[in-house]
């Protein structure tokens, strides 16, 4: 028998995560995980319930008082081993994300599993040290523990999205309940390996897999969750707001993007544009942040143009263990043609195609759709305004820097942005003038320790840093 050749055998788990324990949950039910890159069944997890959200919810308020009057020291301590855990399972993180999202394995260990240990260490270091106390006029201002925070994460960066919350929650002294994706769910129940390895004090951290309307809307609207933290749609985070509005309760949405990347006359078009295809391209497009727009002085937009075909023409839509893939698969049917619909319909719109497209060549099973560029994109048209979460770049030329910052804030988006300039000072000019909660200037470089979110509907509060823990806190004044 050729081993080699064997399937993987199926990635099934059949446990919660609940008060500490792995435990059976109260409906036989399951959730089938996908293979995007070939359409078969990977693996399966439970499908959660309302009721399971109720114990989860119960042990981490039971766990609640317990860890908030944790030392910070002591809470870093713990995060420090779940760190140890969670690094030493980096290589198998990358081969589930390879196969639940259809991330080429390269970018999977880089940044599917690399970014969330990197994010994880910050926090570790932050973690120690004792949340900020200030004395204004007779008042001692302190920063307390939300509480019980329901965390509900997507699939595009499956390890990332739930450390980004999970991290700076518990570093803060809070209890969490994490619902992931259900379409990518066995990334997280790696982080929960880690977390009975590190020997995390019971029901600090909960899992409950299941869909958004059981079990997400059960959590988002659970009267005894004090946060929802939410990444995902706008859509989605509307609801989720709506449905926490009616307690009062606290959200942090981040949310979706449609973000510009400005490159302005005197830029160094080749690494203006090759950077910026890279990012629009990242994860098959199905990134919040990427460069969707890309807008160029009309000096040098042929030029550009040129560039950007040469460029795309690298991202070979494949196989994802395959070592030469730069390009997966979408994550699921349904987004695939979601992402097909939107190339059609700028097309219809009279967008000029440059490369990619519906005839474009793709692997013979899968949810692969090529990579796409339209160029004479109107910038109030459908592809520049909506959030395709796809591998589709629109390009959109510009005559000065006024109308670049006009057309680069024309969206009810407001999450990332990047400008491009041999001039520092006019490029932060410019960066200063985008209305998103981040800018790279000629590249930038990721920085754990900068706030992330959005502006306008990008979303509400910020991760990463001293500042993602802030968020998980309440500020108490009291008066002397
Ligand atoms: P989604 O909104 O469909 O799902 C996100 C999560 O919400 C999933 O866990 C899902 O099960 C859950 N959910 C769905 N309906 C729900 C409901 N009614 N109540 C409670 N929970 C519900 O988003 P997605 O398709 O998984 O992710 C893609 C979107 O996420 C894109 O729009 C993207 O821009 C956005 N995103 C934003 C960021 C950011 O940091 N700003 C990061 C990644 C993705």
């Amino acid at each position: 028998m050729d081993l080699a050749a064997a399937p993987p055998a199926l990635l099934t788990r059949r446990h919660l995560h609940v008060g500490g324990d792995w435990i059976d949950p109260s409906s036989g039910d399951t959730t089938a995980v996908e293979n995007p890159a070939t359409g078969e069944t990977l693996g399966e997890v439970p499908a959660g319930t309302p009721a399971d959200v109720d114990r989860a919810v119960a042990a981490a308020r039971a766990a609640f008082p317990g860890w908030a009057a944790t030392a910070p020291a002591d809470r870093a301590a713990h995060l420090d081993r779940l760190h140890t855990a969670l690094a030493a399972r980096a290589d198998e993180i990358a081969r589930t994300v390879a196969r639940e999202l259809g991330a080429p394995l390269k970018l999977a260990t880089r940044v599917q599993a690399g970014l969330p240990l990197t994010v994880l260490r910050s926090m570790v270091d932050l973690a120690a040290r004792p949340a900020a106390e200030q004395v204004v006029g007779n008042s001692l201002v302190v920063r307390e523990p939300v509480g019980v925070v329901g965390a509900i994460t997507p699939w595009n960066y499956p390890l990332h999205q739930v450390v980004a919350k999970v991290a700076p929650a518990l570093a803060a002294g809070c209890t969490v309940v994490l619902k992931p994706s259900e379409l990518t769910p066995l990334t997280a129940y790696l982080l929960f390996d880690a977390v009975t390895e590190a020997g995390l004090p019971p029901g600090v951290v909960n899992l409950v897999p299941g869909t958004g309307p059981v079990v997400g809307e059960a959590l988002a609207a659970h009267p005894d969750v004090d946060l929802v933290s939410f990444t995902g749609s706008t859509a989605t985070g509307r609801r989720i707001a709506h449905l926490a509005a009616d307690r009062i309760a606290r959200v942090a949405l981040e949310l979706g993007g449609k973000s510009a990347n400005v490159i302005l006359a005197d830029a160094d078009l080749p690494t203006a544009v090759k950077v910026g295809v890279g990012n629009a391209l990242l994860n098959s497009g199905q990134t919040c942040t990427a460069w969707t727009r890309m807008l160029v002085h009309r000096d040098r937009y042929a030029e550009a143009l040129d560039l950007v075909a040469a460029a795309v023409a690298g991202y070979r839509p494949g196989d994802p263990f395959d070592p030469a893939t730069r390009l997966g698969p979408l994550v699921s049917a349904a987004q695939a043609q979601r992402v097909r619909g939107h190339v059609d319909r700028a097309l219809a719109d009279g967008a000029r195609l440059v490369a990619g497209g519906p005839d474009a060549p793709l692997p013979p099973r899968g949810h692969f759709v090529a990579p796409t560029v339209f160029a004479d994109v109107h910038p109030d048209s459908a592809l520049a305004q909506e959030e395709v979460f796809g591998p589709v770049l629109a390009v959109i030329p510009f005559a000065d820097t006024d109308e670049a910052v006009a057309i680069a804030n024309n969206s009810r988006y407001g999450l990332a942005g990047a400008v491009w300039s041999a001039d520092s000072d006019a490029a932060l000019a410019v960066a200063r003038r985008l209305r998103t909660g981040q800018v790279d200037v000629n590249g930038g470089a990721f920085n754990p320790l900068a706030p992330f979110g959005g502006y306008k509907q990008s979303g509400l509060g910020r991760e990463l840093g001293g500042y993602g823990i802030e968020e998980f806190t309440e500020l108490k004044a009291i008066q002397r």
